[in-house]
């Protein structure tokens, strides 16, 4: 493929950073056959060859080969980039992609200058979700916003003539209530019946304030299944958002710590509900390189990965419902967990599981993605949004909170609505026989 070179701009000998550019050898697994491009949720917004996985793979071996700079046209085209791993999984030849952006982007923090309204958006989006404490302050204020009136008020007024960014922070919030302030999680919690497995849940950042819920279907269904398990205190951030952005130092502090908070319980397993950070969890061991990393790793289990694995014990009540269910990409191209939902969710008896169109396509949301490229983020998003609702189902089951957050919005947009749960509290609400929302 010829790049467009002019455009991109050609470096001068090498230059910062180019130690760190990827690895040839993972660069070089790509044989540009573009089985990858109708499944790039870039490519199938723009037809731009360098806004698909094999192009932005050409841009990073030019940047390795030092003919390229970081311009902001090179630095965009990463920037567009979801990290959503559809290619990961279409890609006959194995290439590595997950891992060529991930160093890729902690080349592009380190060597490209943001302008100044990037970085001070940058620097508010790390300063506050990596940090419960901090979005419970958020909640709050989320509170006073909606319930003083001046949301309806700065909705009809100024909201309109600020920037995309900050009018699409300002839609996708979520509704919170003073259950999202107080929900707590208790220290341990014992199975049901004779104990059969002992196990650790991680409670997430946006998980544990925006969805509590989640977290506590999480502890009923698996003390149902006869699983004691413990939550630590002091759990921070995994750093998965930290990491998907490039900020690489942040990231591993993180995840150091989350470590260190877990290590004082021996668990058969630790669980995730949340797909973006269990897929990062797994990843440990490969980032750290230490045998504790990789221990720890080995261990970490997505929710419905772990209990489609478990012999079901507890009682499903019957759900009359009709579920669409959206497969996060951190489910099922990142950690390719796929069958185990549908699994879980097929065992409830009167539950109609019906599958989403082209469910393999992101949704948008993508951590931090659709905060910082809302336009992109608008187009891929409508195209989940018309796919979920051609299921003609009643409620959307969805396993990862950026991705119930980015449908919710775009149905609120449009005028339209489709409550959502994760598939646990649906398992939950079978368990419990309590109906849901
Ligand atoms: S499918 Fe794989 S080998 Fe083919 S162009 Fe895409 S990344 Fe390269
Ligand atoms: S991670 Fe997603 S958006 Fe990025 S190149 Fe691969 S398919 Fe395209």
């Amino acid at each position: 493929m010829a790049l467009d070179t002019g455009a991109l701009g050609q470096k001068q000998g090498g230059g910062a950073g180019q130690a760190r550019a990827p690895e040839r050898e993972l660069i070089d697994d790509c044989v540009h056959c573009g089985f990858c491009l109708p499944t790039c949720p870039t490519y199938v917004n723009w037809g731009e060859d360098l806004d698909s996985p094999r192009g932005r793979i050409d841009l990073m071996r030019g940047l390795r080969a030092g003919t390229l700079e970081m311009t902001p046209a090179v630095a965009g085209h990463f920037d567009k980039c979801l990290g959503c791993m559809a290619c990961v999984t279409a890609c006959p030849s194995g290439v590595r992609y997950d891992v060529l952006i991930e160093e890729t982007r902690a080349l592009v923090e380190r060597t490209y200058a943001r302008g100044l309204f990037d970085r001070l958006h940058r620097a508010m989006i790390f300063s506050l979700f990596p940090y419960p404490k901090r979005l419970k302050a958020l909640v709050v204020l989320l509170l006073v916003y909606s319930l003083s009136g001046l949301q309806w008020l700065l909705r009809h007024t100024l909201l309109p003539l600020l920037p995309a960014r900050l009018r699409e922070m300002e839609a996708l919030q979520p509704k919170v209530t003073a259950h999202n302030l107080f929900a707590t999680l208790p220290e341990r919690v014992a199975a049901q019946g004779e104990r059969r497995l002992k196990v650790a849940v991680i409670a997430g950042c946006v998980q544990r304030v925006f969805n509590p819920g989640v977290n506590e279907a999480t502890l009923r269904v698996l003390s149902a299944e006869g699983c004691e398990v413990v939550i630590p205190r002091g759990q921070g951030c995994c750093g998965a958002l930290s990491m998907h952005a490039g900020r690489e130092h942040e990231s591993v502090e993180f995840a150091r710590s989350l470590m260190q908070m877990l290590s004082g319980e021996q668990v058969d397993a630790i669980i995730i509900n949340a797909a973006g950070c269990g897929s990062h969890l797994k990843d440990y061991g490969r980032i750290l390189q230490t045998d504790e990393a990789r221990a720890f790793s080995a261990k970490v289990r997505d929710v419905n990965e772990f209990l489609a694995a478990l012999p079901p014990r507890a009682r499903r009540h019957p759900l009359q419902r009709r579920v669409a269910l959206h497969d996060a990409c951190h489910l099922q191209h990142a950690q390719r967990i796929f069958a185990q939902p549908r699994q879980l969710l097929a065992g409830i008896p009167g539950l109609t599981l019906l599958e989403v169109p082209d469910g393999g396509q992101c949704c948008g949301s993508a951590g931090i993605y659709n905060l910082v490229e809302p336009g992109s983020a608008e187009q891929i998003g409508a195209r989940k949004v018309d796919n979920v609702l051609a299921t003609g189902a009643d409620l959307l089951a969805s396993a990862n909170p950026g991705c119930t957050m980015q449908i919710q919005k775009i149905l609120r947009e449009r005028g339209q609505s489709l409550p959502a749960a994760h598939p646990i509290e649906i398992l939950d609400a079978s368990i419990s026989g309590t109906p849901l929302p």
